[in-house]
């Protein structure tokens, strides 16, 4: 038995396998080919390895462990041979998408109809679907396949995951995470969160060699016990069933708040919106209540290319997420990438400093041909539902400016074209910087609504690395700064008439709920499990 401690995001508990996550494969599938021929041998290449695989796979079941435990291989040779889910993602792949994309359109569209079906057989084929495509993905980003050969969910360990990574993963076969390094606003903790699911973070080293064993992971003590004993696999599970139980019925009762606003004792109301990373997860969102999306972050669009989007694709998800919230308002944060969001077709030079570098608008604003495109797409799609612009890591007026100016080129060009969509469409910016919350007042001249990134904030104030565990108690010991910074923005843009959320992690912490509502914040945006919480402590605070 060994013991690894570090930080637990949520309180959860959860028991499984570890597997180690390897990212430095390489592969003869992975190439720059961006025409829709070699998108198609990609494909083409990448389905003869997967098969292959299988068949290994399938042989060793059968001579190991059996007939009927062999058959899930059959069956995922089968899927991979169905001609109406090849069919489509030949489609896309004429109609421009790589390859990449086009399997997860593909898989996605089959599992929506299969699930549709409301059959409970053809429903569990939507999970072997996923699995395929899952498997496809990992041949097609450089990894062995062999890595993505799990039929059973599993505890995923890696040194850390960066948002690249973290938007391939398979997300239905993660049972929890676990990482060397990462911090509770990592994009690893952030996914953890989004997902519902235990994870521990800033552990340190892991031997490799405990791949594949058994474990018992404990977010709420950040504790991960690899070969427990039999005894302490006992305790845990009594521990895990009654928390599960008292879990259960809280559920139940923060259930019955759904359709409820959420106003606190002396009245103040507070809209509770979902953070997501795509178009996918809005109708999460509104399972668990979301009364509009308050960040939708764009890039992680970008991040699971190897290619520019173009405005269609983008105009696609956009207008997917729009109209699923059915009206509500969808934040759409324009492209935020830099610091530790690389992405390799953009070319980026190495910097010194990236954090305080190229990254966000400033990017947008030196690549006008990319904000442009964007913009155009999120207008497009404003033509169906109530879609708003967000802009990320603001720090003076003139960059507000300058992207309004651009907006209102796009409009024009858009009104030109005969497209519709909203010319009304509200422009708001990001509390990131310390820089945007002391010039709120200035700012809110300009735009309608802001939004506080509490975790870049966290970062630029207190000068915390949000990678680094070694700093990340700075930021947790360290909260009043951040609060007051807040405070006094939310002071300046009702005097301005403007309106103010929390889009950061710390939207969610239910021990600041209540000065949130002193400050009155008009809206909390938390990923989908904290939605209802937040909620209920809404209606708590006086
Ligand atoms: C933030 O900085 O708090 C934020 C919401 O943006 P991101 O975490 O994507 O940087
Ligand atoms: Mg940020």
């Amino acid at each position: 038995m060994k013991i690894y401690s570090g930080t637990g995001i949520g309180t959860k508990k959860t028991s499984g396998v570890l597997r180690f996550y390897k990212s430095d494969g390489q592969s003869a599938y992975k190439n720059n080919f961006t025409t829709c021929e070699n998108e198609l041998k990609r494909l083409e290449l990448a389905i003869k390895e997967v098969k292959k695989a299988l068949e290994k796979m399938h042989k060793r079941a059968k001579s190991h462990i059996g007939d009927e435990e062999a058959k899930i291989f059959e069956i995922h040779l089968m899927l991979l041979e169905d001609e109406d889910l090849m069919e489509t993602a030949h489609l896309e792949i004429s109609q421009g998408m790589c390859a990449e994309n086009a399997v997860l359109e593909a898989s996605d569209k089959y599992c929506k109809m299969l699930k549709a079906l409301n059959d409970e057989y053809l429903s569990e084929r939507a999970k072997d679907i996923k699995d395929i495509a899952s498997q496809l993905l990992n041949v097609l980003s450089g990894k062995d396949v062999s890595e993505s050969i799990h039929t059973s969910p599993y505890i995923l360990v890696a040194e850390d995951l960066t948002p690249s990574q973290t938007v391939m993963l398979d997300k239905d076969m993660i049972l929890g995470f676990v990482t060397f390094f990462g911090t509770p606003s990592s994009h690893t903790a952030i996914l953890a969160r989004a997902m519902g699911i235990p994870a521990l973070v800033g552990v340190g080293d892991i031997d490799m060699e405990h791949d594949g064993e058994f474990c018992l992971l404990d977010s709420e003590k950040g504790e991960l016990i690899v070969n427990p004993t039999d005894n302490e696999i006992e305790l845990f599970k009594e521990r895990e069933k009654e928390e599960n139980r008292i879990a259960k019925e809280h559920e139940s009762y923060l259930r019955s708040l759904i359709n409820k606003p959420a106003i606190s004792k002396n009245g103040h109301r507070v809209l509770i919106y979902a953070n997501i990373g795509s178009e996918k997860e809005a109708e999460g969102a509104l399972l668990n209540g979301a009364e509009g999306i308050g960040l939708l972050r764009s890039e992680m669009m970008y991040l699971s290319l190897d290619r520019y989007p173009t405005e269609d694709e983008l105009y696609y998800a956009y207008k997917e997420a729009v109209t699923e919230m059915k009206g509500r308002r969808v934040i759409i944060r324009t492209l935020d990438i830099g610091a530790d969001k690389q992405i390799p077709y953009f070319n980026i030079q190495k910097e010194e400093n990236p954090a305080l570098g190229y990254r966000g608008v400033r990017i947008c604003l030196d690549r006008i041909d990319v904000f442009k495109t964007q913009l155009r797409a999120i207008l497009r799609a404003s033509a169906f539902g109530k879609a708003s612009i967000m802009l990320p890591m603001i720090v003076s007026e003139n960059e507000i400016v300058k992207c309004r100016e651009l907006l209102e080129e796009c409009k024009n060009e858009l009104f030109e074209e005969n497209y519709a969509f909203d010319s009304k469409i509200e422009l708001g910016i990001m509390i990131e910087t310390p820089a945007s919350a002391v010039m709120s007042d200035v700012l809110a001249k300009h735009v309608s609504f802001f939004s506080v990134g509490t975790n870049d904030l966290t970062q630029y104030t207190l000068a915390v690395d949000r990678q680094n565990p070694k700093v990340s108690h700075i930021g947790e010991e360290n909260r009043e700064p951040i609060l007051r910074l807040i405070g006094y923005a939310s002071e300046q843009i009702h005097k301005n008439g403007g309106w103010i959320g929390i889009c950061g992690e710390l939207g969610a912490d239910l021990t600041l709920t209540q000065r949130f509502v002193d400050m009155k914040i008009d809206e909390l945006s938390v990923s989908s499990p904290y939605l209802l919480g937040v909620r209920k402590r809404v209606g708590e605070c006086e």
